[in-house]
C-alpha cells in the first residue's frame, strides 16, 4: 500500500501539472461518471494531501476525494492521452499531460462537512507543517494496542504504513509488540522526528530509504530496494546478523531484528 510520502508526491505533481487551468475530466470506467461531467472543463484550484488521502480542490468549492487503499494508482501520459482503459475511473487531461486512476478504494466528490469528517478521523501527519505531535502522544497514551499496531492506525498517525512503521521502530530499538502505553516520552520524540525526516525525504525523492548512507558504505542515490531498508523484507540484520522475524501484525507482516529490539518484558516469551 502507497504510504504517506506517496500521496504528497502525487499532490505536488497533480498541482504542478494541472492546475490553474481548465482541465477535461472523465471517467471511462463510469463509477465516476456524475463528478467528471460536473467537473469537466472546471479549473483545479489546489491539491492537498493528508495521511493517505488526496484531495482535488476545484473552482466552486467542489472537491474530490481520492484513496488508493492497497491497489489504487495513478498512471501519467503524455499527449495525445491514450485510449483510457476500461478500469480508468477518474482521468484529468491538461495542456501538457494526462492521469488516469485506476484500482481505488475512494474516489468521489465531497462536500465540505464530508471532507471535515474524514480529517476529523485522522491523527497528524508528519509531512504536514501544521502536525501537531502531541496528538498522537495523547493517542498512545490511552492504548493498550502494540505499538506496531498503533503505528499503522490512521487516527493516531496519518501517512505511516508498513515499510516505515518496521523501519522507525528498528532504528530506535523497539519492539512492534511493545505496548503503545509503554513507550516513553523520549521514545515518541525520536520516533517523530525521524519519521518527519524520512517522509518529507520519501516526498522530495520518490522512494523509501532509511538506510544511513555511511552505514551502507553509498550514497542513498545508489542503493537498491533491498539496501534502501534495514528490516523490511530482510532475511538478516544488516547490524548483528540475527535472523529477522517476521508475523502478522494488524493484517500486515511485521519485521524485527529480536537482538536489536527486545521483546517487552511482560511479554517475553
Ligand atoms: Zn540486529
Amino acid at each position: 500500500m502507497p504510504e504517506g510520502h506517496t500521496i504528497h508526491r502525487l499532490a505536488r505533481d497533480h498541482a504542478t501539472w494541472f492546475a490553474g487551468r481548465p482541465v477535461r475530466v472523465e471517467s471511462p470506467q463510469g463509477r465516476f461518471l456524475a463528478g467528471a461531467s460536473l467537473l469537466n472543463g472546471a479549473t483545479l484550484e489546489s491539491t492537498d494531501a493528508y495521511g493517505k488521502h488526496l484531495f482535488h480542490r476545484y473552482d466552486g468549492g467542489r472537491t474530490v476525494h481520492v484513496h488508493l487503499g492497497l491497489f489504487g494508482r495513478f498512471f501519467v501520459h503524455g499527449l495525445p492521452a491514450p485510449e483510457p482503459r476500461e478500469t480508468v475511473r477518474y482521468r484529468i487531461i491538461g495542456e501538457e499531460r494526462a492521469t488516469d486512476l485506476v484500482g481505488a478504494t475512494a474516489c468521489e466528490l465531497l462536500d465540505p462537512e464530508e471532507i471535515d469528517a474524514i480529517l476529523a478521523r485522522l491523527g497528524p501527519d508528519p509531512i504536514r507543517k501544521d502536525a501537531d505531535p502531541e496528538r498522537a502522544w495523547a493517542a498512545l497514551q490511552r492504548r493498550s494496542i502494540p505499538i506496531g499496531r498503533a503505528l499503522m492506525d490512521q487516527s493516531v498517525l496519518a501517512g505511516v504504513g508498513n515499510v516505515y512503521r518496521a523501519e522507525v521502530l528498528f532504528v530506535h530499538g523497539i519492539h512492534p509488540e511493545t505496548p503503545a502505553k509503554q513507550m516513553t516520552r523520549e521514545q515518541w520524540d525520536a520516533i517523530w522526528v525521524t519519521l518527519v525526516s524520512w517522509l518529507r525525504r520519501g516526498v522530495r525523492q520518490r522512494r523509501i530509504i532509511t538506510v544511513d548512507p555511511e552505514e551502507a558504505g553509498k550514497p542513498r542515490s545508489r542503493m537498491t530496494r533491498a539496501e534502501a531498508t534495514y528490516v523490511y523484507k530482510s532475511d538478516q540484520c544488516p547490524r548483528c546478523g540475527t535472523d529477522i522475524r517476521r508475523w502478522d501484525l494488524a493484517g500486515r507482516w511485521a519485521y524485527a531484528c529480536e537482538s536489536c529490539q527486545p521483546r517487552p518484558r511482560s511479554n517475553q516469551r
